[in-house]
């Protein structure tokens, strides 16, 4: 384990947009300070370089004998063996390309083997809770530790009836605590009863390396732009079978192996039984490629010092939140669980939405507030109704938090900045507003 902290800052993965100025409210200007990785990284110097470097070669995959078409089918078939690699897949797996994570989690959805039961925990993002809505779904009560929650899937997974299959979605690392999630434990209950499990790893594979090899999980989802690749591009990977046994997610070229006019007017189609059968239409080669980027450059800067890295970081929001005591972070599993570079607090006396907007137009920081799309999970930890109904976005109501969230690329002086800039809010307030 790295420990000296120069070394720590040196980790060798520049970000785009550190050097971007926005105005304040006083009619100053300050360097930005994004601290909402958690909605969207920043692309790392790397990936753009390597896009860039493609991009006067880039043609159609799959389909021309031409030397770039060519170029790109290559590029695009080692990008998905590179994510594979980074993944840690398993031989047989596969890995789909989709637009995102809430992307890749519909595609399963779509593939469900009928009768398929799902179970998820209410503390989902929701884009791992909504997608099911053609199974019989169970959602699980908001466990208060790991064990808790291992317990709670067994139970629910023992009460089945009749034993057919079922699918259970769980994240690895909350988007809205940070908190890590007992994936191993959790893939090893669902295994024990029958069940397969995929992982919503939009949080936890930005922070954390993923093995599915070791964690067992059937299935992982992430996105591309949380981890440090550009928008508009996600990944799917895992076992193949309920994956081709499925009608294609989007019927169209690339998915169909041949098509045939018949007799009676139809047409008679045979869909291909490897990943294109998910993939109809000109992919997002690019992005792809751009996924692919971001794994190797996290591997070869050694994502052991990126978690180090982030730990330091954590402890220092950590200490300096503590010496505010208008200030309560949220947490499910205890403040001394584990967590990723992702915390959400709310602050005594203030509207977490205006809280949100003071410290963009006066110091300069880039937060998310609001419910983060977990409105159940949010509604657990605040106290409110978990079955009222929110909005997703950023509310003006009171019931909200206040996301922080940092990687790579996070120097010191924002962290500083932020603690500096609570502090100071708090001793100002109460809202003003
Ligand atoms: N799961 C989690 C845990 C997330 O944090 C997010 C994004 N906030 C998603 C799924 C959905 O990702 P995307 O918007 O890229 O589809």
């Amino acid at each position: 384990a790295v420990t000296d902290s120069d070394a720590l800052c040196d980790v060798p993965l520049p970000v785009l947009g550190r050097d971007v100025t926005v105005p304040l409210a006083d009619g100053g200007e300050i360097t930005y300070a994004a601290l909402d990785y958690a909605a969207s990284a920043p692309a790392l110097q790397r990936v753009w370089d390597d896009v860039a470097a493609y991009a006067p070669y880039y043609g159609s995959v799959h389909r021309g004998a031409g030397y770039l078409s060519q170029l790109s089918t290559d590029l695009f078939e080692n990008s998905r063996a590179e994510i594979a690699r980074f993944l840690d897949c398993r031989p047989a797996d596969q890995v789909v390309f989709t637009r995102s994570t809430t992307d890749s989690l519909n595609l399963l959805a779509h593939v469900l083997p009928a009768g398929c039961e799902v179970f998820v925990f209410e503390t989902e993002h929701h884009a791992a809770l909504l997608p099911w809505s053609d199974a019989r779904v169970t959602v699980l009560d908001a466990p208060r530790d790991p064990a808790q929650a291992v317990a709670t899937l067994e139970r629910a997974l023992a009460d089945r009836e009749p034993y057919g299959p079922a699918l259970v979605c769980v994240t690895g690392a909350s988007n809205v605590t940070g908190e890590l999630w007992p994936v191993r434990d959790l893939a090893a209950a669902a295994h024990a009863h029958g069940a397969r499990i995929v992982l919503d790893a939009a949080q936890l594979a930005p922070h954390h390396p993923v093995s599915v090899r070791d964690l067992g999980v059937d299935w992982v989802a992430f996105s591309g732009h949380k981890l440090y690749a550009p928008f508009g591009s996600g990944v799917l990977a895992g076992r193949a079978d309920w994956l081709q046994d499925a009608e294609p997610y989007l019927a169209g070229g690339g998915a169909s192996r041949t098509v045939a006019r018949r007799a009676d007017g139809g047409v008679d189609v045979e869909w291909h039984t490897t990943v294109a059968r998910h993939e109809a239409g000109s992919p997002n080669v690019i992005g792809a490629y751009a996924i692919a980027s971001a794994c190797k450059a996290l591997t070869e800067a050694g994502f052991d010092r990126l978690v180090a890295r982030e730990r330091q970081l954590i402890a220092t929001l950590r200490a300096g939140l503590a010496e505010v005591p208008a200030v309560r972070v949220l947490t499910l599993f205890g403040d001394d669980h584990p967590r990723v570079g992702v915390l959400s607090f709310v602050v005594e006396g203030w509207n977490s939405s205006r809280f949100a907007a003071a410290l963009s137009a006066e110091y300069g920081i880039g937060v998310r507030d609001g419910l983060f799309c977990a409105h159940p999970l949010v509604r657990a930890l605040l106290g409110g109704d978990p079955a009222a109904p929110g909005e997703c976005g950023a509310p003006a109501s009171s019931l909200a938090a206040i996301r922080v969230s940092f990687g790579a690329g996070t120097p010191d002086e924002h962290v500083e900045r932020f603690i500096g800039a609570v502090r100071e809010l708090v001793r100002r307030g109460p809202d003003r507003g």
